[in-house]
């Protein structure tokens, strides 16, 4: 085919045409998808290694999902919450289950669920812990990722994220992340809850020190202080657990959850946690028209059962093994450093060899498709559906990028 038959060019120069520039994507325009493979307007195929930033755990259309959603359009969308809906109450309680938690909350997107979990934990302070009015206080860590709000960017320590949107919300304190004895020191009467995410994925898959999440657990109950852990993109098998909080036995108060909770198909988010804290929200003090609406409930009642299972966990810890040993494998061969849990890795590329950003196009050449994060990492999670031929095919291909 010769270069000027191909549709690529023309699509990503309407897109960049047509759309704020709050994104840099690599040049590939997909057009259709199924299971761990995508393919562009032109036919090529791509091994997708990012997996909707892990909101596609279950792959490209896993088929209960979009029979799920199929059978759902057929017979009801959207009622808003001024009625209940039939698909409502399976999915909280399942979900809850999944969570061990008394109550859901279901909202849309993940910055949403952060929101709340914020809310939640300010209106807690007040009611439960009696912090005097105005004062609460949240801890969160250096290097977080909670999503995009005026609110979220103002304890961002990113600056692209935060600069020039001021001015910023108050009531944050930011600590190291892994720093036990920090965190401490941090919290003081006022403090209502310590944010974190217990593997930070934007970061570049960073994961604390053992010890440091139960460490946290333990200063939170003491101290009278909320966990809340934001396991939006850690969470729902990505690390081979259906929390990355589990490898250390640690149950927060709240877990944030999105990404993956939709399937790959809608956006849902939510926040579990028990009556004792989900409970002080009363009517009218928050909501969403579109929080918990059927379509939604009906995807991610699917995605619950699903990770009922437990195969999909399973997947991520064997499958990731095979995948961590072959990125070790690389480490001196370009690779400065490799990451994660499960089918989820941070990998540094030498900095003298090249950027994140030229692999990923390199890679992007060899039809396997990740995203650099911070210079020179790579974050790889592939869909949790990736067979080992797969796992080796997309190692393979990094290391013909690596050896130039
Ligand atoms: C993606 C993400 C969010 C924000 O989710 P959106 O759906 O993009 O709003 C929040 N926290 C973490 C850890 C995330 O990875």
């Amino acid at each position: 085919m010769i270069d000027d038959m191909l549709r690529t060019p023309e699509a990503i120069r309407d897109a960049e045409r047509w759309t704020a520039h709050n994104y840099h994507p690599l040049p590939v325009v997909i057009s259709s998808a199924e299971g761990s493979w995508l393919t562009d307007v032109d036919g090529r195929r791509y091994l997708d290694c990012l997996a909707g930033y892990s909101a596609l755990n279950f792959g490209h259309r896993h088929p209960t999902l979009i029979a799920a959603a199929h059978a759902q359009l057929d017979r009801l969308t959207l009622t808003s919450r001024a009625f209940i809906h039939d698909q409502f109450a399976d999915f909280c309680r399942e979900l809850a289950e999944l969570c061990g938690k008394d109550l859901v909350l279901p909202m849309n997107t993940g910055a949403e669920a952060v929101e709340t979990g914020i809310k939640v934990a300010r209106k807690w302070g007040y009611q439960v812990k009696g912090v005097a009015p105005g004062q609460a206080n949240i801890v969160v860590a250096e290097g977080n990722f909670h999503g995009r709000t005026t609110t979220i960017v103002s304890f961002s320590t990113d600056a692209d994220a935060r600069a020039d949107f001021g001015p910023y919300t108050p009531g944050f304190t930011v600590v190291p992340y892994g720093d036990l004895a920090a965190l401490t020191a941090a919290i003081d009467e006022n403090t209502v809850a310590v944010l974190i995410e217990p593997i930070q994925g934007e970061q570049g898959v960073v994961v604390p020190p053992e010890g440091y999440l139960p460490g946290v657990r333990r200063v939170c109950t003491e101290q009278n202080v909320l966990f809340i852990a934001d396991e939006i993109q850690s969470g729902l098998g990505r690390t081979g657990q259906t929390f990355a909080c589990d490898h250390e036995g640690v149950t927060p108060d709240m877990y944030l959850l999105g990404k993956a909770l939709g399937g790959g198909i809608v956006p849902v988010s939510a926040v579990a946690a028990n009556t004792d804290v989900l409970g002080v929200l009363r009517p009218g003090q928050h909501g969403s028209t579109f929080g918990g609406n059927p379509l939604a409930c009906a995807v991610a009642t699917e995605v619950v059962r699903l990770l009922a299972t437990g195969e999909f966990q399973r997947r991520s810890t064997e499958l990731g093994a095979r995948l961590h040993a072959g990125l070790r494998s690389l480490v001196g061969k370009g690779l400065v450093a490799v990451r994660g849990r499960g089918l989820w890795a941070g990998l540094d590329i030498d900095p003298t060899l090249m950027s994140g950003r030229e692999a990923c196009e390199r890679l992007a050449e060899r039809g396997v498709l990740a995203k650099d994060t911070h210079g020179a990492t790579i974050r790889l999670a592939p869909p949790l559906v990736i067979t080992e031929e797969e796992i080796d095919h997309a190692v393979a291909q990094l290391a013909a990028v690596l050896a130039g």
